[in-house]
Formats: C-alpha cells, sequence, structure tokens
C-alpha cells in the first residue's frame, strides 16, 4: 500500500466502514509509514473536535420497520459530512480561529486607550487606567475602549467598557448598565459561526 491509498482508507476507517482485512492493511502501512500516522492524528482530533460540535444523531431505531429492507441512508449531519471530505480545510480553518484568538490578544495589547462621554472633565486618566473618583458625578454614559476603567464616585448613565475591564469600588453608583463588549472574542465568534454556517449548507 502507498501513502495515496492509505488516505482515503483512514476516512472509512474513522467512520467505521472499513472491513477487518483493508483495516489491517492500513494499520501495516501506519505502522511503517510515519506522514500517514501523523495525518491519521491530526484526521482524529478533526473527528472528536467536529464530535464536540455536532448534535448526537436521530438514534436508527426510530426508523420504520418497512424500511428495515431498504438500504439505509447514512444519517449524517451535513458539516460532518463535509469536514470529512475536506480534512485539510476543516484543519486550516480551526487553525486560523486559533490564530485569530491569539493574534487579538496581541493587538488588544497595543491598541490604544479611547473615553466617550460628554461629562469627561469628572475623570481622571493615568496611563490605560481611567477613574472616576470618589464624589465626582459623570453625568450620562461612559465609554472606555482599551482600558481599565474604576469608579469610585458615580455614573448616571450607562458604563461600557469595550476590551477591558472595569473595577467598582464600594462607593460606586451607577445609574445605567454596565456593559461589557470583548470585540476580538466577538470576531473570533463571528468568523466561526461564519464557517460552520457555510459548512452546514
Ligand atoms: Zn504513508
Amino acid at each position: 500500500m502507498n501513502c495515496r491509498d492509505a488516505i482515503p482508507l483512514m476516512h472509512e476507517y474513522l467512520d467505521g466502514d472499513l472491513p477487518g482485512t483493508e483495516a489491517a492493511k492500513l494499520k501495516e502501512h501506519m505502522l511503517a509509514c510515519r506522514d500517514c500516522r501523523a495525518m491519521f492524528e491530526q484526521f482524529e482530533k478533526t473527528e472528536a473536535l467536529v464530535r464536540s460540535l455536532t448534535p448526537a444523531p436521530v438514534p436508527d431505531d426510530l426508523t420504520p420497520k418497512i424500511m428495515s429492507g431498504i438500504p439505509k441512508p447514512r444519517r449524517r449531519s451535513g458539516w460532518l459530512r463535509w469536514v470529512r471530505r475536506h480534512p485539510a480545510v476543516s484543519v486550516a480553518a480551526v487553525f486560523v480561529a486559533v490564530m485569530l484568538v491569539s493574534f487579538a490578544s496581541l493587538w488588544n495589547q497595543d491598541a490604544e486607550l479611547a473615553v466617550k462621554g460628554a461629562d469627561l472633565d469628572q475623570v481622571q486618566i493615568h496611563g490605560h487606567t481611567v477613574i472616576v473618583p470618589q464624589g465626582r458625578t459623570v453625568h450620562g454614559n461612559l465609554v472606555v475602549e482599551n482600558g481599565e476603567v474604576r469608579v469610585d464616585g458615580e455614573v448616571t448613565g450607562n458604563l461600557t467598557v469595550i476590551d477591558g475591564t472595569v473595577n467598582m469600588a464600594s462607593t460606586a453608583h451607577i445609574a445605567g448598565q454596565i456593559k461589557q463588549v470583548d470585540q476580538a472574542l466577538d470576531y473570533v465568534w463571528y468568523k466561526l459561526n461564519e464557517w460552520a454556517g457555510l459548512i452546514a449548507r
């Protein structure tokens, strides 16, 4: 057996469709071939990942008895099948997602602090930290991007923190809502959903 023959057999093996004699031949090849062994491990990982993301299939015994004489169609979700046919692309997509997460966290570190609001006179800024001091009142909304917010005083509107953290002192009072948005994470989720949607088609 050569490597080109081995790859389709790996998929059949993972599907549980490979007869014993073929499986033995495949195993024999993989014992001798490090490349195929590595590829098989990659397929297994993709398979496990996809399974963890795919809802459990409908049990087969729900199929009416009348159907028992007819060969059963494969019950598989569309995107599981797609992933099986395009394992390299799938692995690449997972890789890209992981890269996006690490890239996003790097990108956050260097991002510039931005503070928006109608009443910024009440706010103190030290480096990447935005402080609403005790006894001060920020009238209206306060939006902080790429920074840390410490609230000791009062905010009469909403506090929105984009890609940052919030620290509230016991003296703090925020009349509106506190919203934390992680743009990097949202972006990755968006991309992953887009990818999943594409496969499910
Ligand atoms: Zn090989």
